[in-house]
């Protein structure tokens, strides 16, 4: 095989505070042969995430284009179960051809979605919000959910699954075009714009009258304040994420702790590393939703792999709407 190029985006500088185009460096790099047992796949679409913001406090990721989860085509295979030209997902890097072994790719039937929607709606973003609120939410029917930055990838699907589950649905989101979605187009019952509202506590209030019974948290800090001041007896606490601590050194955030014992609240982080096991039985049960109009979602497509490093600092800013998704092809 002869051995073609391939564009990455490298870890180049530890950011001061916000991240930034300058926190990386676009380079070219020869492809290597894969090995017996690997593949090599030529990405289409690649995944950019928040938790990817805390691999940049790791100095010694300097120099190395940072891993992400992408969705290709294979390009060469030296693994059974693989041959060219098919569609797959594998946790990759940022670059336009990736060679992994092939025990970590799975195939992607892209007659069911759109071959992106496997970074998003279909998934490991639609297993966090699913696998978050099945294992540790205690859904009952016609309780409240509240999802902070519920228009987001992970965020619109929790809110959806909650609908689906019979749940009321609240949540908040950085624009009033995002919080119109939300009530619009995904059925949530009420939301409200995190960053105009003047007094959080009141907003939280507002949209779940009766109180918060499932926080799906995302954000932390100001938001996660205001709703745990309305959380209900008995309520379940899903950290899922904190990103508004991510771009700088985190704030003590210490709720009331006597809250715990009056509202009998139990709080519970979780990492959808621990449910990749349970990706298909998502997959099957999220594509019929899809099918049946029940499950929506949104995407913010960037182009360009050169485009990779501002459209990572798109998601600590709110612009992007939906799964951040980059066409490296
Ligand atoms: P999103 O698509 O939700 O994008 C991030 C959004 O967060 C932004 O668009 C913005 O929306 C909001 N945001 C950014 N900064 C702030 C801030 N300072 N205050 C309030 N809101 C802010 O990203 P994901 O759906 O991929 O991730 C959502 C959360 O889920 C993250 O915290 C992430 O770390 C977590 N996560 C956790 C996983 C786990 O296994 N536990 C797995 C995957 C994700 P807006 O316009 O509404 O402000």
């Amino acid at each position: 095989m002869s051995h073609p190029t391939t564009i990455q985006v490298v870890y180049a500088e530890r950011p001061n505070g916000g991240v930034s185009a300058d926190s990386f460096k676009i380079i070219s790099a020869e492809v290597a042969d894969p090995l017996p047992g690997q593949v090599a796949i030529r990405n289409h679409y690649l995944s950019l995430d928040p938790y990817m913001r805390n691999i940049l406090n790791t100095p010694e990721m300097i120099g190395r284009p940072l891993e992400g989860r992408v969705v290709g085509q294979i390009w060469a295979s030296r693994h059974p179960d693989f041959k060219e030209g098919d569609w797959v997902f594998a946790m990759g890097r940022w670059e336009q051809i990736s060679v992994v072994e092939g025990t970590a790719a799975r195939h992607v039937n892209i007659n069911v979605a759109p071959a992106s929607a496997y970074l998003g709606a279909l998934g490991f973003t639609g297993l966090t919000a699913w696998s978050g609120l099945k294992h540790y939410g205690a859904l009952t029917a016609g309780e409240t959910l509240f999802v902070s930055a519920a228009s987001g990838a992970v965020g619109s699907m929790a809110g959806q699954i909650g609908k689906i589950r019979g749940l009321r649905v609240a949540g908040c989101a950085g624009t009033d075009d995002k919080v119109a979605w939300l009530t619009d187009e995904l059925g949530f019952d009420a939301a409200f714009n995190h960053r105009t509202a003047s007094n959080l506590t009141a907003a939280v209030s507002a949209a779940c009258p009766e109180g918060i019974d499932v926080d799906y948290e995302n954000v932390g800090g100001a938001v996660f304040d205001a709703v745990f001041r309305n959380m209900r007896l008995g309520g379940r606490i899903l950290i899922c994420g904190a990103i508004s601590q991510y771009q700088r050194a985190p704030q003590p955030c210490v709720p009331n702790i006597l809250d715990f014992i009056n509202k009998r609240l139990n709080m519970r982080g979780f990492s959808v590393r621990d449910h990749a096991a349970e990706i298909q039985e998502y997959i099957d049960e999220a594509a019929a939703w899809l099918r049946d109009g029940k499950l929506k979602y949104r995407e913010t497509i960037v182009t360009g792999i050169e485009n990779t490093p501002a459209a990572f600092a798109k998601l600590f800013s709110g612009e992007n709407f939906g799964k951040l998704i980059v066409d490296v092809r």
